[in-house]
């Protein structure tokens, strides 16, 4: 993939025609307006025509299908700041929101401000229905240490599911080499779990792909990924890596759950 990571805007050949600004929002609302036939797409053609391309060329192409029924959710981990990184130079106007449990790390929560001042791309806080403070309250132990499935689908799932009402698609960060289920994902594709066309820009990206892209273009980061957490998501759930070969091993650290179910395949698991 170091093609793909050496990529710039210059670098793309499509680039010289990117929309920008005021040309962004026209191709916002026309493509938003058909935006809704996603149906009978062939979404696997589709995701095989996009393999070989570059996740710039892939977020060009999604802008355009999709316009201003397209989203992103971020963690604020190194995959998304790229995409955001990239998304500044593409289609800056383009909602980009973080699902704040309530239980995020005060490094992951400055990001935010961080992405502000760095790109001018006010990434939208996306909150579930209770503070920490009343969720809590009605347990003995709080339900991350009890039943994280129910707490990952109280404070992420159904937050998620409110805030993309009204969109068709939606970008994530995710890499195929991260987990089992992220192998499986395709460049474009059904999210049956959500009801929307998930992109994927960075399937095919290693680890090493992301940093030295991050590295390059001094694409801020969190600076607990300094101190050993390789993968960062809320504070309760989350240590730093112990197993050198798996980057997500501080999540849910001795359980054996892998994943919040935003990613996962199976709708059980959510
Ligand atoms: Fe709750 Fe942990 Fe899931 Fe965050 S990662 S929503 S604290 S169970």
């Amino acid at each position: 993939m170091s093609s793909t990571v050496a990529e710039s805007p210059t670098g793309s050949s499509s680039f010289a025609n990117l929309v920008r600004g005021q040309d962004v929002a026209i191709s916002c609302r026309t493509t938003g307006e058909a935006a809704g036939e996603t149906g009978s797409e062939d979404w696997e053609a589709v995701s095989r025509s996009l393999e070989g391309r570059t996740a710039w060329e892939i977020l060009e192409w999604a802008v355009g299908r999709f316009g201003d029924r397209l989203t992103m959710a971020t963690a604020f981990g190194p995959e998304g700041c790229v995409l955001i990184h990239m998304l500044a130079n593409v289609a800056p106007k383009t909602r980009v929101f973080n699902l704040d449990t309530g239980y995020q790390f005060a490094e992951t929560l400055a990001m935010r401000e961080r992405i502000r001042a760095r790109y001018g791309i006010e990434v939208e806080w996306v909150r579930p229905e209770t503070s920490v403070e009343e969720y809590e309250a009605g347990h003995p132990r709080p339900l991350y240490e009890t039943d994280p499935d129910r707490c990952c689908r109280d404070r992420k799932i159904l937050p998620l599911k409110r805030a993309i009402q009204g969109y068709d698609a939606w970008i994530t960060a995710i890499r195929a080499d991260q987990s089992p289920d992220r192998a499986r994902a395709r460049l474009v594709g059904p999210d049956p779990k959500f009801g929307l066309i998930k992109i994927n820009p960075l399937l095919h990206w290693t680890r090493r792909d992301v940093w030295a892209f991050v590295v390059s273009n001094q694409v801020p980061y969190n600076p607990l990924h300094d101190r050993g957490y390789t993968s960062i998501g809320c504070w309760p759930c989350t240590r730093p890596a112990h197993d050198p070969n798996d980057e997500r091993s501080g999540r849910w650290a001795g359980q054996a759950k892998t994943e919040c179910g935003l990613h996962s395949l199976d709708s059980s698991r959510l």
